[in-house]
């Protein structure tokens, strides 16, 4: 089992399934990121990459600047091969602040594919 030292949140959602407190369907697991599908999938493939440690959103990570950003994005790939979707295309979100309709403050990438994808998103 991948191990990683946590920086948890007590009342943070996302932490609290990074430390298993909170079940969730997971799909893949390294030592700093977690997968999981999205409790409300907008796509046949929703799935949900966080780093295991607590960064309030994509910019935090960012500013960390420890290789994790590196590390979730490979963890995102990843999960597009095994769901199948890494060839016929898919799409990572960040959704970084209320504005951008992010909705829960531990930074998540949605990992979208399986249907045709629009763009602009709404
Ligand atoms: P965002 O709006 O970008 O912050 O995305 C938060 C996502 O978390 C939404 O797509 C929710 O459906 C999803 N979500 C909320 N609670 C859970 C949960 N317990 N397990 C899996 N996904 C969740």
């Amino acid at each position: 089992m991948a191990t990683a030292t946590l920086s948890l949140v007590t009342d943070c959602l996302f932490c609290k399934i990074a430390a298993k407190e909170i079940p969730a369907e997971i799909v893949l697991e390294t030592a700093r990121a977690l997968a999981f599908r999205d409790i409300n999938p907008q796509a046949p493939t929703h799935v949900l990459v966080i780093s295991k440690s607590h960064h309030a959103n994509a910019a935090a990570l960012a500013e960390a600047d420890d290789g994790l950003a590196d590390d979730l994005l490979k963890a995102c790939h990843a999960v597009a091969v095994q769901e199948g979707v890494a060839e016929t295309g898919y799409r990572v979100v960040f959704n970084t602040g209320p504005g951008a309709g992010q909705t829960v403050f531990h930074v998540h990438a949605h990992v979208l594919g399986g249907r045709s994808l629009q763009w602009p998103p709404g």
